[in-house]
């Protein structure tokens, strides 16, 4: 019997752009700011401030965050965007893309349609957006993103996740990659294992090694350059409700192992989300998974929605006159999550929000 046929895939001058950007976004101390809320989830950001979900709003804030001061584009290598975003401008007429470019920061840009229910399931689901994504990246890369981002949510609960779940989502990823790769952009490969319930540690990193087994043996189905990805996982944490509490140590170490074991060494950089975790929990935890002294032979980084943003919106109120001060709640998270991802970061770095909880249950985003 003949063995397997590879055909074509990337060609190398595809390969070297892709391994060139994606190594880029994992720059010594550097991470991702993400800041892709669709037009829902941006308004529940809102509302506890009073701001009103507006379009205006929304670029005014997005403006506020890509034009704060350059000490937080000194430790932001990337800026991830939701569609509209990626096409407004500031209030002089500068794309925003050109003004992340001038500052040295790789324009980002969300391509899933959300997540959609896996019949049959607990309550578990799957990410939509395949179809057109092909079109859609070609012009994405065209209007200056050289990243994307697709996010897939895996439950843990007594029968979850289901082989069906981590079956179809890994799919979903992996077809979602492959598309990005053939269209000049990394896919961030993003399986989040939520943190709802009370499970224990041990049970998380379980669940989180199984995921993210699932996730690569499709990526390697697909022929996915694995060079040219990037890993944006959920940390190995407790449940939120779990009654037992860990130390930073704890999670660095259950979190370093579980890719140490499921994360090919080619993969140039692992990204975590913040997942609910406080601004100050997010850089103690990055911090410590980069001090642990087990095998880490990608570079383990950031990319925050939640815990990069929830003090500049305290600070911000939507008042104009607060935007100066907002943007230094963003300076002061992205230089403590810049050392973070150097093993550097003494803590104490407090914003309005450090400390608070995060946490939305059944997160979408
Ligand atoms: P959080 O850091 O708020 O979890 O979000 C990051 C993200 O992009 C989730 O898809």
């Amino acid at each position: 019997m003949p063995g397997p046929q590879f055909y074509q895939y990337l060609s190398k001058e595809q390969e070297k752009e892709l391994a060139r950007i994606a190594n880029a976004i994992v720059a010594p101390g550097k991470g991702i700011l993400a800041a892709d809320e669709s037009t829902g989830t941006i308004g529940k950001r809102f509302s506890p401030i009073n701001v009103e979900n507006t379009e205006e709003n929304r670029r005014l804030y997005r403006q506020l965050l890509f034009t704060a001061p350059k000490e937080a584009a000194e430790h932001l290598s990337g800026v991830i965007m939701f569609h509209e975003t990626l096409y407004h401008k500031t209030d002089d007429g500068t794309p925003f893309v050109k003004v992340l470019k001038d500052s040295g920061i790789i324009p980002g840009i969300k391509v899933d349609k959300g997540v959609v229910p896996l019949a049959g399931t607990d309550d578990e689901c799957t990410t939509q957006g395949l179809d057109g994504l092909a079109e859609r990246c070609a012009q994405y890369k065209k209007d200056g993103a050289d990243f994307a981002k697709w996010r897939c949510v895996l439950k843990i609960k007594p029968q979850c996740p289901s082989y069906q779940a981590m079956l179809e989502n890994a799919n979903v990823l992996a077809r979602y990659a492959s598309i990005c790769q053939q269209n000049g952009l990394v896919p961030i490969v993003e399986p989040e294992v939520l943190p709802d319930g009370d499970h224990d540690l041990e049970t998380a990193q379980r669940v989180t090694e199984q995921v993210l087994a699932f996730t690569y043996k499709a990526l390697s189905d697909h022929h996915v350059f694995l060079e040219g990805t990037l890993l944006k996982p959920n940390m190995v944490t407790a449940g939120f409700s779990c009654s037992k509490k860990y130390t930073a140590e704890d999670i660095a170490r259950a979190t370093v192992t579980t890719l140490a074991r499921t994360v090919p060494a080619a993969v140039p950089g692992i990204t975590f989300l913040s997942g609910g975790q406080s601004e100050e929990e997010a850089s103690v935890n990055l911090d410590a998974i980069n001090r642990f002294p087990g095998r880490r032979p990608w570079a383990l980084t950031f990319s925050y929605g939640r815990a990069l943003q929830a003090s500049v919106l305290q600070a911000w109120g939507g008042k104009k006159e607060n935007v100066p001060a907002a943007q230094q709640e963003l300076v002061k998270r992205a230089t403590a999550n810049g050392n973070a991802a150097l093993g550097k970061y003494s803590g104490g770095e407090q914003g309005a929000a450090a400390g608070k909880s995060l946490f939305v249950a059944g997160h979408a985003y």
